[in-house]
């Protein structure tokens, strides 16, 4: 029996297998996908990290580039080969694991092919589960072409005409940037404009050096300014917002509240000329498949610090588990650090 599975084997389950590999733990890494760093690999091919460099260690590596650069996805996707080479990590690829339940000495992980036995489980598998689309978009005409950001790589994937930019967080207005430098089309906009944006570089320093400077990543959820934190809206990074609105061929139409065929409804317009949709619109989180664990109101797992209520069950990765930095490739580290010394004074 193996003292560790760790299901997902990007840079959640990665940092906290460095840790069971120091410790020199009995332990597997499984991950659905085929190959490391997938789940980056699967955004689309533009996307550019809104951290440098210096903010993307994870522990015992640092992230191999220049210092304030901001890498692509195919980088980290490549960081993340390099450690599970450098660490010799077992992973074992195109393993999507379908439930965990516990037995009377640890759990049985279900896998597609299979079962594991194990005393423990770190659940490594990330927030973003499950794209979702806002019901009104089974009324749509089928002529139109429908990509939830998820699934969204590059203009190559768009048919000719107007498109609509659902979504008004970092992903909504990274690819609404993206869709509208093509200025043979009109590009609708349905999200947020009056929300926040930050510059990369400010008074000469990039903003993640702030951020860590007044301490906007390390304060804990459980206290007073990280709750104001957590409850507040996001601003979007590195994204020049208003520039990207005032773009001659940029229409933004408030809230998108219903379409019928090929008429798109929103607050202020109907419009019938949009051949391509782009739902940014986020995810819902699927914990389902872990059988006796508590969930919160959002469907997340109800956990402190990554400790469920599951013994030898436990979560790494949640956004905001902890503090904002929970679920960014430079903060995953610290986590990963406290649950290792935890399970260390446990064995
Ligand atoms: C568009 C976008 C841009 C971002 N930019 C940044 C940035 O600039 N800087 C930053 O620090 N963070 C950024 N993030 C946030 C964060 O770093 C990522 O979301 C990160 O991918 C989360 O890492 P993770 O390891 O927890 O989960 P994921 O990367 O989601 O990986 C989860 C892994 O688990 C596997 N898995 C899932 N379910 C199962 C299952 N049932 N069985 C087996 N395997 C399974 C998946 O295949 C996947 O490999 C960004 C996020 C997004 C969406």
């Amino acid at each position: 029996m193996l003292d560790y599975v760790v299901i997902g084997g990007a840079q959640s389950g990665l940092a906290m297998a460095y840790h069971l590999k120091i410790m020199k733990k009995k332990f597997i890494v499984v991950d659905g996908e085929k190959e490391i760093g997938a789940s980056w690999l699967n955004r689309w091919d533009s996307l550019k990290l809104f951290t440098p460099t210096e903010y993307n260690h994870l522990p015992g590596l640092k992230f191999n580039a220049k210092k304030a650069h901001y890498p692509s996805k195919f980088e980290v996707a490549n960081y993340f080969k390099l450690y599970v080479k450098k660490f010799n990590i077992p992973v074992q690829l195109d393993t999507l694991v379908t439930s965990v339940r516990k037995t009377e000495n640890g759990f049985y992980v279900t896998h597609k092919d299979g079962e594991i036995e194990t005393k423990n489980v770190v659940i490594a598998t990330g927030p973003f589960h499950t794209p979702y689309t806002p019901p009104c978009h089974t009324k749509i005409s089928g002529t139109i072409n429908q990509i939830h950001s998820n699934y969204y790589k590059g203009l190559y994937q768009l048919q000719d005409g107007d498109v609509l930019v659902v979504g008004g967080g970092d992903s909504g207005y990274q690819i609404l940037n993206e869709v509208s430098k093509d200025t043979s089309r009109t590009v609708y906009f349905s999200g947020d404009t009056k929300v926040k944006s930050l510059p990369h570089q400010f008074l000469g320093k990039t903003l993640w050096w702030w951020f860590t400077k007044i301490g906007f990543l390390s304060y804990n959820k459980y206290s007073w300014i990280g709750r104001k934190i957590n409850s507040s809206t996001q601003p979007i990074i590195g994204t020049d917002v208003k520039e990207i609105l005032s773009r001659e061929n940029v229409i933004p139409g408030g809230r998108t509240k219903d379409a019928m065929n090929e008429e798109i409804v929103f607050e202020t317009k109907s419009i019938s000329t949009i051949k391509n949709i782009i739902w940014a619109t986020g995810y819902r989180p699927n914990f389902k498949w872990i059988e006796g664990l508590e969930l919160d109101a959002d469907s997340y797992p109800k956990n402190f610090r990554g400790v469920s209520n599951i013994k030898g069950l436990f979560f790494i990765g949640l956004p905001w588990m902890y503090t904002r930095g929970s679920a960014t490739l430079g903060g995953v580290s610290k986590d990963a650090s406290y649950l290792a010394n935890l399970i260390s004074k446990e064995a």
